[in-house]
């Protein structure tokens, strides 16, 4: 299945997210956050480094963070990304609870067997799981409500926080101890159907992937279908943090979990036993569950000849902290984050090299407004006594596609704002060039 390639983001695409709850604009001397020149010492990972000293993240433990302003931003771009492919296939979305009582995970029998399950006792005794996943919750919230084939297929997902007692919580946002995942779970009233929607589903990830920017780097790959299915299938994208192995086939675009590769050495699709291993990180994973946990639940519906059968189910994850680091990871330089279009906390870094000089902060002033209202997504550094170097390495650290310089050398004034020629550097390539307003607002291609 190829991804979709080299799409280009272009000023449309960019404003219509913009329905987004978020200022337009944003001035620097109102973030309440700043960079840093270090990140903690405890922090290895280069993901959380970075985010931490842009002011994306806040560290409170090992595995725990904090979305700044900034790193928020980012966040509700990605959700925006999944929320859309979702909805086109079908999902309605839901907000389930974090506590789980113990009960529920004992009929899957999941409390005992699920070794990084986190397990609260309240002060009555009582004792709840904190929720790693929601097949404990949704299965039974469903069985009120479907009782015929007539009601299937049906779609539900949510944007939530899971829990997890990971041991190696040492990767930044790659790995939480509480994270957000948009978990979607599927019912169908046979396998076929399952099967047609798990395929479409592929589809919809890939989409996923490839518009926050990393679909040429991720492969669709072959992964251990647990007891039910043959096969599920992670999204794995490339990296050298990644803490697992794939086997890629370049015929087909796909890859295979190395933990598999025993029972699997050659490409399922064309067989090619030449393969090529890399590491990599799972940004995705889809599953068909089948029966697995509609049985546990007893969920069935009635059939056209009036016979109970247990309903099949899948299940699609996708971790958002997981993927923004991830995206991080992929694009960082030397100098900092290289955020993708579509999902930078702000298109244009306006940066003021003389905020205290009236005629050059008319001008920042102006041009802010006016990207505003055109609905570009504007961070203007008006902070006063920071020495361009300054600026600019915190705009190279902050990582937002293009930086426009206003400083005395800019010419003209205000009043003629349509006039002036601006030095635009793109982030991701380094390319300055000079443009006006029509320039910046026109199809500036990423
Ligand atoms: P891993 O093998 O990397 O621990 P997993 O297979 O246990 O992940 P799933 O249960 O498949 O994870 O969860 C669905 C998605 O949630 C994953 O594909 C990943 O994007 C994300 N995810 C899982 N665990 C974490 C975590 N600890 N922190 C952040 N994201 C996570
Ligand atoms: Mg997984």
């Amino acid at each position: 299945m190829p991804f979709l390639l080299n799409r280009r983001i272009t000023h449309c695409q960019f404003f219509a997210r913009a329905f987004v709850m978020y200022n337009a604009h944003m001035r620097q001397t109102q973030l309440f956050t700043a960079t840093r020149r270090e990140a903690p010492k405890d922090e290895v990972a280069k993901n959380a480094q970075l985010l931490i000293r842009a002011g994306y993240i806040d560290k409170l433990a090992a595995g725990v963070y904090t979305y700044l302003p900034l790193g928020l931003r980012v966040l509700r771009n990605i959700e925006h990304v999944i929320r859309k492919e979702m909805n086109a296939m079908g999902g309605q979305e839901v907000l389930m609870p974090s506590f789980h009582p113990k009960e529920l995970w004992e009929k899957t029998g999941r409390w005992s067997t699920m070794d990084d399950l986190y397990k609260v006792t309240d002060s009555s005794g009582r004792e709840v799981a904190l929720g790693p996943t929601h097949e404990e919750v949704v299965v039974p919230l469903l069985q009120q409500f479907l009782s015929s084939y007539r009601d299937l297929p049906t779609y539900v997902y949510q944007f939530q926080n899971k829990f997890r007692m990971e041991l190696r919580a040492k990767s930044g946002i790659l790995r939480g101890r509480e994270f957000i995942m948009k978990d979607f779970y599927s019912f169908h009233r046979d396998e076929s159907d399952l099967a047609e929607y798990y395929e479409k589903m592929k589809i919809a990830y890939a989409r996923v992937f490839d518009a926050v920017g990393i679909g040429e780097r991720t492969y669709l790959t072959y992964a251990s279908g647990g007891s039910f299915a043959k096969y599920s299938h992670e999204f794995q994208m490339l990296t050298d943090v990644g803490e697992d192995v794939i086997a890629i086939c370049d015929h087909c675009r796909v890859a295979i979990n190395k933990e598999i590769k025993a029972d699997q050495p050659n490409c399922p699709e064309c067989g090619n036993t030449e393969l090529h291993e890399e590491k990599a990180i799972e940004v995705g994973n889809i599953f068909e569950l089948r029966t697995k946990f509609s049985s546990a639940f007893g969920l069935t519906v009635k059939d056209e000849k009036g016979e109970s059968v247990p309903v099949q189910m899948g299940c699609y994850g996708i971790g958002l902290g997981r993927l923004m680091g991830s995206i991080v990871e992929a694009y960082a330089d030397e100098k900092g984050i290289v955020w993708p279009a579509s999902v930078a906390p702000f298109r244009f870094h306006l940066v003021n090299l003389a905020p205290d000089d009236a005629r050059v902060a008319g001008i920042a002033d102006a041009l802010d407004a006016a990207l505003a209202a055109m609905g570009n997504e504007v961070l203007h550094d008006d902070r006063m006594g920071v020495s361009p170097g300054e600026k600019f390495n915190d705009s190279d650290l902050i990582g937002l596609p293009f930086r426009i310089v206003v400083s005395r050398k800019t010419e003209g004034e205000k009043e003629q704002l349509d006039m002036i020629a601006f030095e635009v550097k793109e982030r991701a390539t380094g390319v300055v060039r000079t443009m006006t307003l029509a320039e910046l607002c026109g199809s500036f291609s990423q």
